[in-house]
């Protein structure tokens, strides 16, 4: 598998009215986020998140917890990071966890070959515009559509055809060859034994499928989640947070019979509309179809309904959090970019003005998962499905194994295999899977050991069973929480017209870091003794608040709450001392209602909640003159 969801991430500006480098000036100022270890001269790909950013990130979580883990009933765990190697051998991780890379041949300096070739696409598309015919340029156009599916050798063949040079220095470069982007750690004093820390959080639910499904009484389908820090020895980390080597993954893995995906909340979406951008779109460089999710699973341009049911999920997540419904579209993978045992893949992507950024990838993995942990651990990772009907004659395969040959032939060995044969007796998935081998390869390999015909043989015979044991498929939608963070900072870049210097973040309330400032009009302490009645009443609700009583302007002051999104603000002001009232502030229409303190932390937690809408504390109080 390479790396393939990093690769969307194109440096390209689509926006060019967009003031990426004022949101950025803001979002480090504010200090949002920042490079790590910087008094170090810190570490490519390695980011802190300051107060506000981490706010922002705890709020997003806490609602993909309640739209994903509470509603969908999905059961959350934890595992390590830290992962010995024989878990990523069985996931494929150690052998294709990678993307291509050349070297600039002077330098030494590392590219990730297939930005390469779209960043000399790029180029030649506006050096050579005007000497391009049609179908040079939608060759071209194609050709860049599918530089992160290409092979080592395709790449070769495209940055030799167009002529790539290292981008800095314009030096020849190597051929593309393999990096695998995943961290060795090794575990233990001795280092003998070898680890890696995970470059997603997935392979820690697969592992713990007998358990989860134990826990879940035996029935499926189910969901299980995982929140946590991923990691990727990304070749060229860049674009702040898109592109970063550590960073939190949001992961569902939903389990389901492979001949019954149909949801039982389908109905719910049916008719949601969403962007899609399918193959044949792609292909052809058509545009994006708009269209029910309900019409695009019953045309089967997606593969089945839950696949169906979490892309119309997504698309409502990412609109709660603040993502413009117009600059979101699902792109669905092309056959070489899909992985080999995938049946269906559509990335969530979201437009900024680094272009098309892939933010969640929802992917129909089939088996494969569980299939390979189970062929690698011996473990039985499979679920039993009893006949609705009830007890019925069945095709089973059995084996018989000559155990005093194979002790010949491997000796102490022999113990691993019929320790993994035993575990075996009613996998009839894997069973049917050796079968296969055995036929196709004329032996099958147990921990690295040949088994050939004269030592096991396998034979398909009639039982009568009351049910059947399957290996599960998965739906995965994998959400990177720092690429959301990015795109919603984006979309929610505000600048008050006429006024460069007031620009703000219109987040969502509860996405903002704080909720609520609190503001007395002056530094007077006859104002300033009464913060306390105001946020003890906040605290008691659960209201986050930034209290700022300097000498500074009222009107700065709202300035510089706006600019890290506080959509909320109370000030205290000399009415206040006569009537108990103070006036409270939204952010976007900077309107101010008049409101009494007894009533304010009420309605400030329904405001935040967002059952209130700031149009209907309008028809409650009266509006304040500007
Ligand atoms: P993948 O497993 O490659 O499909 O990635 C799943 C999600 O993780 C992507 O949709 C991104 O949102 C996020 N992601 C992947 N690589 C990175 C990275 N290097 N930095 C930040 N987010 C990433």
């Amino acid at each position: 598998m390479q790396n393939k969801g990093a690769n969307p991430v194109q440096v390209e500006e689509t926006s060019k009215k967009f003031n990426r480098s004022a949101l950025e000036e803001l979002l480090k100022r504010r200090y949002f986020y920042a490079p790590a270890f910087s008094i170090y001269n810190g570490v490519k790909g390695l980011y802190d998140f300051g107060p506000p950013g981490a706010s922002v990130k705890n709020n997003l979580l806490q609602l993909w917890r309640q739209h994903f883990i509470l509603n969908e009933g999905l059961l959350e765990i934890e595992t390590t990071a830290i992962t010995p190697e024989v878990v990523f051998k069985a996931s494929g991780h150690v052998d294709k966890f990678q993307d291509f890379m050349v070297k600039d041949k002077v330098t030494g300096d590392c590219f990730r070959a297939d930005h390469l070739l779209e960043q000399t696409i790029d180029q030649i598309l506006t050096e050579q515009q005007g000497n391009l015919n049609e179908d040079q340029r939608s060759e071209l156009v194609l050709l860049k559509t599918k530089a992160g599916s290409l092979s080592s050798e395709e790449l070769a063949a495209a940055l030799s055809k167009y002529n790539a040079k290292s981008p800095d220095t314009g030096n020849e470069i190597s051929e593309p060859f393999p990096f695998n982007l995943m961290f060795p750690v090794p575990i233990g004093p001795t280092s003998k034994e070898l680890g890696y820390l995970r470059p997603e959080t997935a392979q820690g639910i697969f592992v713990n499928f007998k358990r989860l499904l134990e826990y879940n009484s035996g029935h499926l389908p189910f969901g299980a989640a995982q929140i946590g820090l991923s990691f990727r020895n990304e070749i060229s980390p860049r674009s702040a947070l898109l592109r970063v080597r550590e960073f939190t993954m949001a992961e569902i893995e939903y389990f389901l019979h492979p001949q019954e995906k149909d949801h039982p909340q389908f109905n719910l979406v049916r008719d949601i509309e969403l962007n899609l951008y399918p193959i044949e779109s792609q292909m052809n460089d058509n545009g994006i179809l708009c269209m029910k999710i309900g019409d695009a699973v019953a045309q089967k341009i997606v593969a089945n309904e839950t696949l169906g049911y979490f892309l119309a999920r997504t698309q409502c997540f990412l609109q709660k959090v603040g993502i413009q419904a117009d600059k979101l579209r699902f792109r669905q993978h092309l056959r070489n970019e899909m992985a080999h045992y995938a049946c269906d893949c559509w990335d969530a992507e979201i437009e900024t003005s680094y272009g098309w950024i892939e933010c969640v990838g929802n992917a129909d993995r089939s088996a494969y998962d569980l299939s390979t942990h189970s062929a690698k651990s011996g473990e039985l990772l499979v679920a039993f499905n009893e006949f609705k009907e009830g007890p019925r004659m069945v095709d089973v395969i059995e084996y018989t194994v000559s155990k005093s040959a194979v002790g010949k032939m491997f000796l102490s060995k022999s113990k691993i295999i019929f320790s993994y044969l035993e575990k075996l007796a009613s996998n009839q998935p894997q069973l049917a899977y050796l079968k296969k081998q055995m036929e196709t390869n004329g032996f099958i390999e147990i921990e690295g050991m040949k088994l050939t015909p004269d030592l096991i043989t396998f034979k398909q015979i009639q039982k009568k069973l009351s049910g059947e044991f399957f290996v599960p498929s998965v739906i995965e939608p994998s959400f990177g929480i720092g690429r959301i963070m990015y795109c919603i900072f984006e979309h929610c870049y505000r600048v008050r017209p006429n006024d460069e210097q007031r620009a703000f973040l219109s987040l969502k309330p509860s996405i903002a870091p704080i909720k609520v400032s609190v503001l007395p009009l002056m530094p007077k302490p006859e104002l300033q003794a009464v913060i306390p009645s105001i946020t003890d009443s906040l605290v008691e609700l659960n209201i986050s608040f930034k209290v700022d009583d300097s000498s500074t302007t009222i009107g700065r002051r709202y300035a510089r709450t706006d600019e890290i999104g506080i959509p909320f603000g109370i000030t205290i002001d000399y009415t206040t001392l006569t009537n108990q009232t103070v006036t409270l502030r939204e952010r976007d229409s900077t309107e101010q209602v008049r409101i009494p303190i007894p009533d304010v932390a009420h309605n400030l937690s329904l405001l935040v909640s967002e059952r209130f809408s700031w149009d209907y504390i309008r028809t409650l109080y009266p509006l304040e003159k500007a």
